[in-house]
């Protein structure tokens, strides 16, 4: 005995769930675009409150969010670093010199 059942269902095109994503990557999201970083070059703005800020992690304790929290809520990858792009290079140009520096110390 067996009992066909219907397991594809067409999905209804109108009644599409919008639950878990209620916004798309550029949406309006307060201040910004849902996510993405708003980085002029020197710079980041604020999805929270506007405001523009040369370190966004540390910046979001004024709302009462971690880095972490802030991403998440407006949808930010966790990878994404919350500083502009010219601070970045500057840490990055930092890291590989002394990464350098240490590996030539390493080095016989
Ligand atoms: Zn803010």
């Amino acid at each position: 005995m067996s009992v066909e059942t219907a397991k594809q269902r067409p999905r209804s095109m109108t009644g599409a769930p919008r639950v878990s994503y209620p916004l798309s990557v550029g949406d309006p999201d307060g201040y910004g675009s849902f996510a993405e970083l708003d980085d002029d070059g020197h710079t980041v703005g604020c999805h929270e409150c506007g405001r523009r800020s040369r370190n966004l992690g540390l910046h979001v304790r004024v709302h009462a969010m971690t880095a972490a929290e802030y991403r998440q809520a407006h949808g930010l990858s966790t990878g994404q670093a919350l500083i502009p792009a010219d601070l970045a290079r500057e840490l990055a140009e930092h890291s590989r010199n002394s990464s350098t520096s240490l590996a030539a110390r390493g080095e016989p």
